[in-house]
């Protein structure tokens, strides 16, 4: 298959044989045709499997006229979760348009809102943005009544971090007639509701199997202990000479503390995580991106829409608490069909993480340890100890509270099940 075939415009076609693309993805043979037909979509597919184009070229395509006279409206639409991802598909999508006269913009927090009305003023054809900021310069008056397509990116990441609120409040104030294209990583149940919400006679495109991680990445996992991992992570960046390599861990605080230890090994490290500015994790991917640091390490919610081409390296320094963050972690390497290596460290905790994760992704990864980094056996019993008390307590837990539901009176009118209230702490990580 070729672009050409796909019904793909000279204009962009020129823009994408400059960047490299010589044939369609997966994603972007089945998903041009139906966008450039109008059809709504509802697209399953992961990071790296050329999503942004499967979307961006159809839609500047069918947006390439700008109406004459009337002056220019936001005519496409796009929502994604993070200020990178909707930076990085902003970028994509200038490069796709370079021999086009549309005006883009990229409506992120972290910026000056005031210099966003101005070039809102100005006139611009379609709009990238976070959830947040979208409403923000909606309760400016942005003028949302001549949307002719709208694209909702990594729906599932954005219905995570809590966003249907917004989504709710957008979708109504589009026009009756718009075309809609959903795209997500993950096929959730919250994902199918919002489907049915906004969608209208979708057209179904899964890329690949449920949750599944991209075929080319070879997956390992390292058993270790929690005190000795810094140290193997050390060892494997200096011992196989990598020499760009991503670090992802589980909190803030760890992310610092790992930097610190890396910086002791001699390693040159970027940290990106949500306590930085824009600013400064731009500046740190740029550093990454060309090769004046050689570890980024990164917090998950941070690490949306890095798009680092030929990332060979992807290391998990902890484990994710949501198991679907797993896939969009490895998901940054092996991108668009290159090969790719995701590295985990395990400690005996996360062992159990992982069954969750390698039921999601249907397949096991294989567990070994490194000569000299083997954990401690003793470490390793005690610990069992403590899991299996843990979980005793806890099924004994779940018995008391199933047992304190009070049946209703049915003699009273408003009569429910009463949860009893309970001590427990709601289980959280700080992320982010
Ligand atoms: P995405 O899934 O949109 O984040 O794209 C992942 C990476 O693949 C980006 O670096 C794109 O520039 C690149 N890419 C997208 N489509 C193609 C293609 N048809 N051929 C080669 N690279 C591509």
């Amino acid at each position: 298959m070729s672009f050409e075939k796909l019904g793909v415009i000279k204009q962009l076609l020129s823009a994408i044989k400059d960047l490299g693309y010589e044939k369609p993805t997966t994603i972007q043979t089945r998903a041009i045709p139906l966008v450039l037909a109008k059809s709504d979509i509802f697209a399953t597919a992961q990071t790296g499997t050329g999503k942004t184009a499967a979307f961006g070229l159809p839609m500047l395509q069918r947006l390439r006229n700008v109406p004459v006279g009337k002056g220019r409206a936001v005519r496409g639409l796009i929502i994604s979760p993070t200020r990178e991802l909707s930076i990085q598909i902003y970028e994509d999508l200038q490069n796709y348009a370079k021999n086009m006269s549309l005006n883009i913009a990229v409506l992120v927090g972290g910026k000056d809102l005031e210099t966003q009305q101005k070039i809102i003023k100005e006139g611009v054809d379609i709009v990238i943005a976070t959830p947040g900021r979208i409403m923000e310069h909606m309760e400016k008056g942005l003028n949302l009544s001549n949307v002719e397509i709208f694209v909702l990116d990594e729906a599932d990441r954005m219905l995570d971090m809590g966003f249907m609120k917004e989504i709710r409040k957008i979708h109504p104030i589009l026009p009756k007639r718009h075309q809609t294209l959903l795209f997500s990583a993950t096929y959730s149940d919250k994902v199918r509701k919002l489907s049915k919400l906004i969608l209208t006679k979708p057209a179904f495109i899964e890329t690949s199997k449920k949750n599944s991680t991209v075929d080319t990445i070879n997956q390992v996992a390292y058993l270790v202990d929690a005190e000795k991992k810094a140290a193997l992570l050390a060892y494997i960046i200096g011992s196989r000479n990598f020499r760009q390599v991503l670090v992802f861990t589980r909190t803030k605080a760890s992310a610092d503390e790992l930097v610190v230890e890396l910086k002791k090994d001699g390693l040159k490290c970027g940290i990106i995580h949500g306590d930085k500015t824009q600013a400064n994790r731009l500046k740190t991917l740029n550093d990454f991106k060309e090769g004046k640091t050689k570890v980024l390490v990164a917090t998950d919610i941070a690490s949306r829409g890095l798009d680092i081409e030929e990332l060979p390296f992807v290391i998990n320094y902890e484990l994710p608490s949501i198991p679907e963050d797993y896939v969009h972690r490895v998901g940054r390497t092996g991108r668009a069909g290159r090969d790719g290596m995701a590295i985990s460290l395990i400690d005996i905790y996360e062992k159990y993480d992982i069954r969750d994760i390698e039921r999601l992704i249907g397949m096991k990864i294989p567990q070994e340890t490194v000569e000299g980094f083997e954990p401690d056996p003793t470490i390793r019993r005690r610990d069992q100890d403590e899991i299996k008390l843990k979980s005793e307590h806890k099924k004994a837990e779940v018995k008391r509270v199933r047992k304190a539901y009070v049946k209703p009176d049915k003699n009273k009118k408003d009569a429910t099940y009463k949860k009893p209230v309970t001590t427990k702490k709601r289980k959280t990580t700080k992320r982010d």
